[in-house]
């Protein structure tokens, strides 16, 4: 049996492989990337180091071959809904019997902006007939990284999202999990809420100053407010909307997902934010 990981020059798909290389022979993995030179440590280690974009389906159709299983990491471009189909179609082709897609939480009802693309690739996955896995992952902690740092010169964790709660959990639990998938039985047609326990931007604060030792505070901004404040960071006033629609959706509570789903998969609890925080700020 093969499975192969797409985007495993990427941060998850890298730490997807390093896990699976844990349950099972490196002859049974390959993975799927737009550059093989940046995958030489993988092929080193005996992985099937193939090259495919998710912008030419040629390419992924021949990447794909001979695999029963097969991850799907979203991609990161304007254009990746057309992307992930170019995708979904060469594993039909390629007679790929198991699709595991990163989508993002509550995909269908989500009223995160990115959304909408996680819930026409779950559809179109849905459509093409092949078994799935819908792998919704919440919000990885590391996305608050630039925060948390800042904290060092006794900054606020600033946010928009009110007394909403979110459920960050560490980028590597995330891959821990879709590993489990990947390797593991049972999961056709499975929709996995994956969420770390929720907490609000205060119990965030709260959970640095505990490892920092310093005082954190949260500060809510109003979106206005918010979207100055990246504006003065030097984002784009286009980027800036973008990312206060993260805020406003998780004010909205698109990231208020409870579900033990991450436990299970993981066969433990997820990660401590306080160990990933302590490694973030060093
Ligand atoms: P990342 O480090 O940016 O990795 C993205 C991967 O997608 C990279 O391997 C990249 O390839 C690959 N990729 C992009 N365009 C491609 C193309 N045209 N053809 C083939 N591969 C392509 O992001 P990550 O941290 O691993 O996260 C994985 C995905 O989760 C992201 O792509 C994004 O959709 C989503 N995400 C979720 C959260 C969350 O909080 N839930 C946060 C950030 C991202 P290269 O290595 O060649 O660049």
């Amino acid at each position: 049996m093969t499975i192969l990981v797409t985007g495993a020059t990427g941060q998850l798909g890298a730490l997807v492989v390093e896990r699976l290389l844990e349950l099972v022979p490196a002859e049974q993995v390959a993975v799927s990337v737009r550059n093989p030179e940046k995958a030489a440590h993988l092929k080193a280690k005996g992985i099937d180091v193939r090259q495919g974009d998710y912008s030419s389906p040629e390419s992924l159709e021949k990447a794909f071959a001979g695999v029963e299983r097969i991850l799907i990491v979203s991609g990161t471009e304007a254009e990746r809904l057309q992307q992930h189909k170019n995708a979904v179609d060469a594993a039909k082709k390629a007679g790929v019997s198991f699709i595991a897609y990163t989508s993002v939480a509550n995909a269908p009802n989500s009223s995160l902006s990115l959304a909408a693309d996680h819930k026409a690739t779950e559809a179109y996955i849905q459509a093409s007939g092949i078994p799935y896995a819908f792998l919704r992952n919440n919000w990885y902690i590391e996305n608050e990284a630039d925060g948390i740092k800042a904290t060092a010169q006794g900054a606020p964790i600033v946010h928009a999202s009110g007394a909403a709660k979110i459920g960050w959990a560490a980028r590597r639990d995330y891959a821990h999990a879709a590993a489990a998938v990947l390797a593991g039985q049972g999961h056709e047609n499975a929709v996995y809420e994956l969420s770390g326990k929720l907490i609000s931007h205060d119990e965030l604060a709260a959970i640095v100053s505990s490892v920092s030792g310093k005082e954190v505070q949260a500060q809510n901004l109003d979106d206005a407010a918010y979207a100055k404040m990246l504006v003065g960071l030097g984002l784009p006033e286009g980027a800036a909307a973008f990312v206060t629609g993260f805020q406003t959706a998780m004010r909205e509570g698109a990231l208020s997902v409870e579900s033990n789903d991450l436990e299970k998969l993981l066969g433990r609890p997820q990660q401590p934010l306080a160990e990933v925080i302590a490694a973030l700020i060093g």
